[in-house]
């Protein structure tokens, strides 16, 4: 069944766009339209933030107690809906439902972390210089803010962008990936059922090139939140640039697992079937270089393969599967050309898999193998460039400080991991690895809505989602001083 989906639009439902149509397509069976959307540009894009810059004069003087209990209403409808969401999110993005589930999951626990944050918006009351005067801080909203998505979270990641944000009292207007508009759709109607003003919330489907480019190059977009690959965010901090508009990025990863010879095996070999390929190896945090320390190296291997082997793929609906398919063909072929060259350039081993699963029901989708190189050196393309699929690229060491160094060998900066039972060792990793999150045995996937999220070196521009220093995004700082004195009193001069 497919359905017609439609942009949300200055506080109207449209079903038309400038840029045609897109499909939504199941990457598990290709042979099912999910839905139709209209593709929208510059025209949707202009109309979506005037009637967000109207709003937003109204919707800043709400107070935030009261926004923060419509987004809480919003996790209540996300938590009602739960399993029609995964469901369709399955159908749209193909990773298995227990994934999907999860996805939306975070979506709760985003609505609930940021409604508290309604309560919060903490700033400072600091003491003044001079007497009979009173010093504090507030966070402001900061206006429009548009926020372009990847499809690999199709609810996640909007919600951790569109929620705190419009608790902050900021509108929005929304872009999320062509492959996942339909979740993005159904966000949408959440939001408005549980109250967020029409025009608050935009939503415009549409190509990169087209509407996001024209939400980046829109004067009164105030703030660009975007998550997707570090190509297209320099390409956003360049033009957000020219505007001197706040950018935050969210970008690409070649996150590592350590596994030392002194660590519980068992444990690190289902952190790193996890890691690698949940998700199809398609999580910005996936789990794509593993580091093995030469005592363990060989037995790890052994065993890694033989587990991976076993790995049940198919559509991420039916029970029992473990793996789904590559989000679309382009991806896949990606896969596949990084596969050609672990062996041809880089001349690395490889030690399962490396194709295209093609034969009987997965010839319906883009299905590939979980695939496994050993004998990669540090330098080589498949340990350097993000694949974003189940492809994993195994590195030996001797020892801790190589490990360290091969870790941090990488212009990437985002999750990582090590597994040891010493502490000294772990503690030295979490002072020396260059990431922006590191797990201490435990795989480099699995990130919780408390805590900062985000990364180091070419994975982004010091932003951080998450947690309460995501309202460091969508909130201006504004020193506020109070002269009870009655007369001039001059800073720095009358002491
Ligand atoms: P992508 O960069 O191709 O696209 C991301 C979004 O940007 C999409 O909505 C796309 O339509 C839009 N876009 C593309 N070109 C644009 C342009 N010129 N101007 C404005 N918008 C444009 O990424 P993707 O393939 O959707 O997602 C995979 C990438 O996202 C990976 O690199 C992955 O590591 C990264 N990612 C990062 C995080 C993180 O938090 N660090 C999380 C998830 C995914």
């Amino acid at each position: 069944m497919s359905d017609q989906y439609r942009n949300f639009i200055a506080g109207r439902w449209v079903n038309t766009g400038t840029q045609g149509t897109l499909t939504n397509i199941n990457p598990a069976d290709t042979r099912e339209m999910v839905g139709v959307f209209p593709a929208g540009g510059a025209e949707e894009v202009g109309e979506a933030v005037a009637a967000a810059k109207d709003e937003y004069p109204k919707w800043r003087l709400v107070p935030a107690p009261r926004r923060a209990d419509i987004i809480k209403r919003a996790g209540e409808l996300l938590v009602q809906h739960k399993e029609e969401l995964a469901r369709l999110m399955t159908r749209e993005m193909g990773k298995i439902i227990v994934e999907t589930r999860g996805d939306v999951q975070e979506g709760i626990d985003t609505a609930w972390y940021a409604s508290g944050e309604g309560r919060r918006l903490f700033g400072d009351t600091v003491p003044c210089e001079l007497p009979d005067k009173f010093g504090m801080s507030a966070r402001m909203p900061v206006g429009v803010c548009g926020m372009i998505t990847p499809w690999n979270f199709p609810m996640a990641i909007p919600t951790w962008k569109i929620f705190p944000a419009l608790v902050c009292g900021n509108t929005v207007v929304f872009k999320p990936a062509s492959d996942t508009p339909a979740t993005a759709v159904k966000l949408v109607e959440i939001l408005l059922e549980a109250g967020v003003p029409p025009k608050a919330i935009n939503l415009v489907c549409g190509s990169g090139g087209k509407a996001g480019d024209a939400i980046v190059d829109h004067p009164d977009v105030a703030v660009v939140s975007f998550t997707g690959s570090s190509e297209v965010g320099r390409k956003i901090a360049a033009r957000g640039g020219e505007h001197l508009k706040r950018v935050s990025l969210e970008l690409g990863g070649k996150n590592a697992q350590i596994v030392m010879d002194d660590a519980d095996l068992e444990l690190a070999l289902e952190g790193a079937l996890w890691g690698a390929f949940g998700t199809t190896g398609q999580r910005c945090t996936a789990t794509s270089r593993l580091i093995l320390q030469d005592g363990i190296h060989d037995k790890f291997v052994n065993a890694l393969i033989d587990r991976a082997r076993k790995l049940r793929v198919g559509n991420g609906l039916d029970s029992g599967i473990e793996m789904g398919p590559c989000i679309n063909k382009a991806q896949r072929e990606t896969v596949k050309s990084y596969v050609d060259i672990g062996i041809n350039e880089d001349r690395a081993t490889l030690a399962l898999g490396g194709h295209e699963l093609t034969q009987g029901d997965y010839a319906l989708g883009w299905f590939f193998e979980p695939t496994i190189f050993i004998d990669v050196k540090s330098g080589m393309r498949i340990a350097q460039e993000e694949i974003f699929g189940p492809v994993l690229s195994v590195i030996r060491v001797k020892d801790f400080d190589e490990a360290v160094r091969v870790m941090n060998n990488t212009m990437y900066g985002l999750s990582s991991s090590i597994y040891t039972r010493d502490v000294n060792m772990a503690f030295r990793a979490m002072r020396d690895i260059e990431a922006g999150i590191t797990y201490i045995n435990g795989p480099t996937i699995g990130a919780e809505v408390q805590l900062p999220f985000g990364g180091v070196k070419a994975t982004g521009n010091g932003h951080r989602e998450a947690s309460h220093t995501v309202l460091d995004t969508f909130t201006e700082w504004k020193s506020i001083y109070v002269d009870f004195s009655g007369k001039l009193q001059r800073a720095q001069i009358d002491t």
